[in-house]
């Protein structure tokens, strides 16, 4: 398997036609971002940047591809990280966002779930009867909302890949699920004060995209999942129409990017206890961590 180029290739993307040396592939990706990023006006001259990592490839990507465009769009690069105290994973994930901020020489801020709260996920989770998953869900939309405004942030850039669009796409089709669909989106623009502009630079990105790019550039990430992860059918959908159909998940990614419906939003009012934006009178943070 030859790159373009003659030099021996390390990835082949089905969906490109195409096989790429690590040189390539670093341009191919690179470019496809900036592109990416041009194209849905994700970024804006003198604004500040923050980026969600999780200790994973794909956010690890997310802020690696940035920091190298940072320059050409002008934006003030930050991350943060949260702890969501899932015990040694959680442990092993906020070392891996640290050693990768500090490889990437970009500032971190890491919240620590625990130590604010006094709980973590699992014990929310099993206080709640939820899910963890559902539970740190709610943990983490709040937190990636509030923690990065406070500290100036104009935006926020998450590290959503192809994959997790796909899956999402076909889990609030198939219940019916408009209103979440329609926040599918590449850009996410503020619709309240306190509410940040969401952005997902990775959108059209696949998982071993991402993985190929954080390995070439020997970007510090965690490989071990979350314990409490689960493989989701959709996703698996997905996979099973691709291996049929290359470059499918990526035409759903496309589809959903010129999809316009109009949904009405719930109207947000300020959590009674908190102050956030939320649609009832105490957000579903505070009503999780049991602040009621
Ligand atoms: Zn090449
Ligand atoms: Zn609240």
């Amino acid at each position: 398997m030859l790159c373009r180029c003659g030099e021996e290739a390390v990835i082949r993307l089905k969906q490109y036609r195409r096989s790429f040396c690590s040189r390539c592939f670093v341009e191919f990706y690179e470019n496809k971002v900036e592109g990416f990023i041009r194209k849905h006006r994700l970024l804006r001259p003198g604004e500040r940047v923050f980026v969600a990592v999780s200790g994973g490839k794909d956010s690890a990507s997310c802020l690696a591809v940035l920091k190298r465009l940072s320059e050409k769009f002008a934006i003030e690069l930050s991350a943060f990280h949260i702890n969501l105290g899932i015990g040694e994973y959680s442990r092993r994930v906020e070392e891996a966002s640290r050693r990768l901020c500090e490889k990437l020489d970009v500032e971190l801020e890491v919240v620590d779930v625990k130590a604010v709260y006094g709980v973590g996920v699992e014990e929310v989770a099993k206080s709640s009867r939820r899910k963890p998953c559902s539970a740190c869900g709610i943990i983490k939309r709040y937190l990636m909302n509030k923690i990065p405004r406070e500290l100036g942030a104009d935006r926020l850039a998450t590290g959503h890949n192809l994959e997790d669009t796909v899956e999402f796409f076909f889990k609030n089709w198939a219940s019916g699920n408009y209103f979440w669909l329609s926040k599918q989106k590449p850009l996410l623009p503020s619709n309240h004060p306190k509410v940040l502009t969401k952005i997902k630079p990775l959108f059209e990105r696949s998982e071993k995209e991402n993985e190929t790019y954080a390995k070439i550039l020997n970007l510090p990430y965690e490989e071990g999942k979350c314990p409490h992860s689960v493989v989701s059918r959709w996703r698996e959908v997905g996979e099973i129409v691709e291996e049929r159909v290359p470059g499918f998940k990526l035409s759903i990614a496309r589809g959903l990017e010129k999809l316009n419906i109009v949904v009405d939003a719930p109207k947000f009012k300020s959590c009674k206890v908190c102050g956030e934006p939320s649609s009832g009178d105490v957000c579903s943070f505070c009503r999780l961590i049991g602040r009621v």
